[in-house]
């Protein structure tokens, strides 16, 4: 009888992709999917390693998983991604139920593991990046199981070779590695032809892609000019890499969403250099600037960690100042946690907790006032609506996204879904925009 996996994922939209990978590989190869772990064979992690609160919620969930085992022992327990990446053996000594270790650069091999691990009870440890080619990843061409919606990702790289003094990216990704073209042309237009309408083209530096002489603004040119897809975005961007061509890209091709994130992190200078960041406030400014000049009615929006070590009242002022001058139009803020094996680490930790907690309200409160600003002055125009969903707070409302990443909420009934509508504002909050329906523009596609 085929073996039946539960698969649980924690963690960014890379880890999703790569979820959705591993499950189209375990299904190819006679594994059967369940919705919970009770009627599983084999339970999978995949976890994420960012944050420590990510890192406190994957222990969490393994201690659960490794009880159920300790009454169930015929259960294969398997930790997956980047926190397993991370802690290798040191997981296992803690979790001494866990049957096998997979890195993120491994994970596709799993199917492989799972049928030559010899004993359930025997530990593999399949994370270590010893004569491991990450560039290999791409090599099979394994396209996500994904219900199709009507917005996906698309992952045009891995890996970082920054090395920004708090992230553990680099060290549990590995190096950048770089899908080839035609990859993502056939998983774009696939999707497109099952009905999808947006495409977010994903890589954890996606500015600095390069595959055989083409770079990202020639990629999105050819994701632009070869395939049906309607819309399309990209994330995350890395203000030192991101070119006066992906400007002019943005400003020119019509499919592409004026939408960027770009993330900031710090508005001291002192600070960016201390997180390695490869850029000042005044190049981050004069780089929006530029955007905002070329691309008509852009949208920005970035990160921001408080709480660096060493961040003074000053700095921390610095980073306000800087909100205030480029007005993002959202942004997702954090207070710095200490992320081991980072350069990052060997600074001490010194901002009190308290202050890090006072310093996140406060630019989250300024943020909200700017966002909320930002959304009124749209009352009464009109923007193309992607609907993809129905509201969760209101059963009889619908929501969708503007070209410019802007949720948008609008009366209506089930037909929306999937359809890009023309949408007249009406009022705002910080975070959304409400609207009426003026008239549909592109027909729904038909999903298969
Ligand atoms: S660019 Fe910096 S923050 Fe982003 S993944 Fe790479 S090292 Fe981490």
């Amino acid at each position: 009888m085929a073996k039946r996996v539960y698969l649980q994922t924690f963690g960014c939209q890379m880890n999703v992709y790569d979820s959705e990978r591993l499950k189209s590989s375990l299904l190819s190869q006679g594994y059967r999917m369940t919705k919970t772990p009770r009627d599983a064979d084999i339970i999978v992690l995949n976890t994420c390693s960012v944050r420590e609160k990510a890192e406190r919620r994957a222990w969490g969930r393994l201690s659960e998983f490794c009880r159920y085992k300790q009454k169930n022992p015929e259960v294969v327990l398997v930790a997956a991604g980047c926190m397993a990446q991370r802690l290798g053996q040191a997981l296992t000594e803690k979790m001494p139920y866990l049957d096998l270790v997979v890195g993120p650069d491994r994970i596709l091999q799993l199917p492989e593991y799972l049928q030559n691990h010899p004993k359930k009870s025997q530990l593999a440890i399949c994370s270590s990046r010893n004569e491991f080619d990450s560039q290999k990843i791409w090599e099979k061409e394994v396209l996500p199981h994904r219900k199709i919606r009507f917005t996906s990702f698309v992952a045009v790289s891995r890996g970082c070779n920054n090395f920004c003094s708090y992230c553990v990216v680099p060290y549990v990704r590995g190096p950048e590695t770089h899908r080839p073209i035609q990859q993502i042309i056939r998983e774009v237009q696939l999707l497109a032809r099952s009905g999808c309408k947006e495409v977010t083209l994903i890589g954890q530096n996606v500015n600095s892609y390069q595959f055989e002489g083409k770079d990202f603004a020639d990629l999105l040119q050819v994701v632009n000019d070869q395939t049906d897809i309607e819309w399309i975005r990209f994330m995350t961007s890395h203000p030192k890499d991101l070119s006066e061509r992906l400007v002019e890209k943005m400003a020119t091709l019509p499919k592409l969403c004026e939408h960027i994130h770009l993330p900031l992190q710090s508005g001291s200078d002192r600070i960016l250099k201390k997180m390695n960041r490869g850029y000042t406030s005044s190049d981050y400014l004069k780089l929006t600037d530029r955007i905002k000049k070329r691309v008509e009615d852009v949208s920005l929006s970035t990160d921001i960690i408080v709480g660096f070590p060493s961040e003074t009242e000053e700095d921390f002022e610095q980073t306000l100042k800087l909100l205030r001058k480029v007005e993002f139009d959202s942004a997702f803020m954090f207070r710095y946690s200490v992320r081991e094996g980072t350069k990052a680490a060997q600074l001490k930790d010194d901002v009190p907790e308290d202050e890090k907690l006072n310093r996140l309200h406060a630019i989250i409160q300024l943020q909200k006032e700017i966002s909320g600003r930002k959304n009124q002055r749209l009352l009464g125009k009109i923007f193309e609506v992607l609907v993809d969903e129905r509201s969760r707070r209101n059963q009889n409302k619908w929501k969708g996204k503007t070209r410019s990443n802007k949720t948008v909420i609008v009366d209506g009934n089930e037909d929306l879904l999937g359809k890009i509508v023309s949408v007249r504002i009406s009022s705002s909050d910080s975070f959304t925009l409400f609207g009426e329906v003026q008239h549909q523009i592109f027909e729904k596609t038909p999903i298969n």
